[in-house]
């Protein structure tokens, strides 16, 4: 653990993101995640698109440019994929990295006035990561799998492709102060409740909510917003379920 720890403190933030937690505590619960089929995907409506709940295996996804694609544990974008529409909004960010900047267009131009919003109803935010690409998560894994090799890899660092991350429409955001950037002293800060709110009329989700760990496959995440277009957000955010309940997909931890 200490030998880790040292590790963890020379790799770059923008390696990191969301998933350091999990990689500062590879013995963590998630490493005994199982998922069930609990619903046939052969109930899903004909609008939507099927996603594999098999914790064996991980499925590449078939439509990563669609603004709802569900990228998770079990779903994960191509290999080597990239979006076509990086462009970096204009809001503050923690730093200067600038990859972990982007966003896809649409999704920025949503944080642009999410962060606008916010400010008018005195709500500073800043961004803390945003894009992150597949090869550098694919560095960091191949990093910890020669380190300890893949089965105790797996279970603290993300599968490249299976980062929310990549897809570029996910981005951790914190208050004005900087302070609990992606830790879980977020949670309760009148930030985290504005977004909770009010992610939804900007086209966003929480995208890990609080007690939806056994089918997320995360704990609670207030920072993380995922951009899933206006209509989409708000049948979400309303009915409080996820992404994997909107498709049916729900990964179970036993
Ligand atoms: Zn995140």
């Amino acid at each position: 653990m200490l030998k880790k720890g040292i590790i963890l403190l020379t790799i770059p933030l923008w390696l990191t993101g969301c998933v350091q937690k999990e990689q500062s505590a590879p013995n963590n619960t998630h490493t005994q995640i199982k998922t069930q089929v609990s619903v046939s995907q052969t109930t899903a409506t004909s609008t939507k698109t099927s996603y594999s709940t098999d914790s064996d295996k991980v499925e590449v996804v078939q439509n990563p440019e669609s603004l709802s694609v569900l990228i998770n544990k079990q779903n994960r974008l191509p290999e080597g994929y990239v979006p076509s529409d990086l462009v970096t909004p204009n809001i503050p960010y923690l730093d200067s990295q600038k990859e972990k900047r982007k966003m896809r267009k649409e999704a920025a131009v949503a944080i642009e006035r999410l962060f606008a919003g916010a400010k008018e109803q005195g709500i500073i935010l800043i961004g803390v990561s945003a894009f992150r690409s597949y090869q550098s998560q694919e560095t960091l894994f191949n990093y910890y799998e020669n380190q300890d090799g893949y089965q105790n890899a797996v279970t603290y660092s993300a599968l490249p492709g299976t980062s929310e991350h990549e897809t570029g429409l996910a981005i951790d955001v914190t208050g004005g102060n900087g302070k609990c950037a992606a830790e879980d002293c977020f949670a309760g800060t009148k930030e985290a409740k504005w977004l909770q709110d009010h992610v939804a009329d900007y086209g966003f989700i929480i995208r890990y909510p609080d007690n939806k760990t056994t089918i997320t496959g995360y704990e609670y995440e207030p920072w993380h917003i995922r951009y899933v277009g206006t209509a989409l957000a708000k049948t979400i955010m309303s009915k409080g379920i996820t992404l994997e309940e909107y498709y049916n997909a729900v990964p179970i931890i036993n």
